[in-house]
């Protein structure tokens, strides 16, 4: 029998925002994970900077919003620049206003290796582990699990794997899983984050092309005193990241002189591009976040979606390995994710070619799962909420519901009734009728999506029984 250097239950390859966030939720179900990582440290840049509303209520699940809120701050007004002179302010996305069923209507904008550290932090404190150094370079399956080769020779042992490796991803190649994609964009960008002066930090400043679409946009970075610099290239460009190429793009396209970029902290290059992976798993290995779709940076949901498919993903592989469900509840996951996946690349193309608005499109707080195979709706006449939408927030008789809600629980929840439940040992909440709700009997998902809906819990029982809640 080969000697492997660690057993676990769940391998996640990348310590990105989707290794990290599914690292949270499976070390807060007290299941065993091991987060392996090729670099020696946390990615250092600012790249995926806007969380959307739907991202932090999964944060503010996940115990991470205070930190979060404290590292960013709200988008600023785009400010168009014309030969050296404020032309103009130009509104990104559409205003949004908090309400009571969706409290973090806001993107709210945090450099992508803060939203890392504090993911980090958070599963550190929750006794989670990343193994820094470690690159996978290949990994093979059998009926009871699967084995990684390390670079260092290595092997490591796990009943389910993750791919979390991002858009480059080694494990969907190992796989033979394809992606289907295009260029969104044949021309090259630069993104660099940099230390500027002579610019203020009220406004995301945007220098538009002179005649060759040589695009450049400086925003600042929220939480920080460095600024994130985008410039697009023509199509045969070769894009220089170095503090000089930095420089250069900026004294060119803008009334800045190369000097008062004083310092390049990150820089990168790359060509939009949207790509969706054929299948988001094979056997006992799952993709996800980048490793399943890459998306077009204009419309800011590449992080977004992968942080949701590791929430969707954490509870279903924590109800397999430590509830007992059955294992066939970890086809929901491709089932639920992938059409998810599919429309939010739509929506970052669109974006990106200037035809959908950021605002309601982008926000991800409509998103829902009313075709899966594990949303029930019993109701001949459903209200407001269906089974498969996202369970809102509300505020009723002393309880604010998204309080109880947050944790790794279903919650069963009713709303202006006081009919019957089964005795099932799940956390319950009774509020009177209210208006997002309408009235009936909600068994929440606890990631925070309606499982089952009723007038009455007539049939409750057998759904919860189905998946071992009982
Ligand atoms: C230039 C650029 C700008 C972007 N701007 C935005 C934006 O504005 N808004 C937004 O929402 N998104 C943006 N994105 C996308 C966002 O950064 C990604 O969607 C997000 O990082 C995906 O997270 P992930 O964890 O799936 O993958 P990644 O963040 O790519 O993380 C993968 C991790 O896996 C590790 N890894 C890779 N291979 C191996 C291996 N073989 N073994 C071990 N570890 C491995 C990598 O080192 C890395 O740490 C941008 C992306 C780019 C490239």
């Amino acid at each position: 029998m080969t000697e492997h250097a660690r057993t676990t239950d769940v391998l996640i390859v990348g310590a990105g925002p989707t290794g990290l966030t599914l690292g949270i939720d499976l070390a807060r179900r007290g299941v065993d994970a091991l987060v392996l990582e090729r670099a020696g440290e946390l990615f250092p840049g600012s790249r995926g900077k806007g969380l959307q509303p739907r991202t932090l209520e999964v944060f503010d699940d996940l115990g991470v919003l205070p930190a979060i809120r404290a590292a960013g701050g709200t988008y600023p007004v785009g400010m168009v620049w014309q030969d050296g002179k404020r032309a103009g302010e130009h509104h990104m996305s559409e205003p949004a206003v908090p309400t009571e069923a969706s409290p973090y209507e806001e993107p709210w904008m945090v450099a992508q290796w803060r939203t890392q550290r504090i993911l980090h932090e958070r599963l550190t404190e929750l006794g989670g582990e990343v193994a820094f150094g470690s690159e996978l370079t290949g990994l093979t399956q059998d009926e009871d699990g699967v084995t990684a080769r390390l670079a260092d020779g290595r092997t490591l042992r796990a009943r389910y794997a993750v791919a979390a490796d991002g858009g480059r991803s080694v494990v969907r190649r190992s796989l033979g899983i394809g992606m289907t994609g295009e260029d969104v964009d044949p021309q090259p960008c630069l993104v660099a984050d940099a230390r500027i002066t002579g610019l203020d930090r009220d406004n995301w400043h945007i220098f538009p092309p002179r005649g060759d679409d040589s695009f450049l946009a400086i925003c600042p970075l929220a939480g920080t005193d460095e600024f994130q610099v985008v410039a697009r290239f023509p199509e045969d460009a070769t894009v220089d990241t170095s503090l000089e190429g930095v420089r250069k793009v900026v004294a060119a396209r803008s009334h800045l002189l190369p000097e008062d970029v004083t310092e390049v902290l990150w820089a990168s290059d790359f060509r939009p591009r949207m790509a969706l992976a054929d299948r988001f798993r094979d056997g006992r290995v799952f993709l996800a976040g980048d490793a399943a779709h890459v998306h077009s940076p204009a419309g800011g949901q590449g992080l977004n979606t992968s942080v949701q498919d590791a929430y969707n993903l954490g509870w279903k592989l924590g109800a397999v390995l430590r509830g007992g469900a059955d294992a066939s509840l970890l086809a929901t996951y491709e089932e639920e994710r992938r059409p998810v996946a599919a429309h939010m690349l739509g929506v970052s193309t669109g974006v990106h070619r200037g035809e959908v608005r950021r605002g309601q499109a982008t926000r991800q707080l409509g998103l829902g799962y009313r075709e899966s195979s594990l949303s029930r709706e019993t109701r001949p006449e459903p209200g407001p909420v269906h089974a498969g939408d996202r369970a809102p927030d509300a505020r009723a008789d002393g309880v604010r519901l998204f309080d109880a809600f947050r944790g790794p629980h279903w919650t069963l929840l009713t709303v202006g009734t006081d009919t019957g439940l089964p005795p099932l040992p799940l956390p319950t909440v009774r509020i009177g009728a209210h208006a997002t709700y309408g009235t009936g009997v909600f068994l929440v998902r606890p990631d925070g999506y309606v499982g089952w809906a009723g007038t009455t819990a007539e049939g409750l029982a057998e759904y919860a029984e189905e998946l071992r809640l009982a």
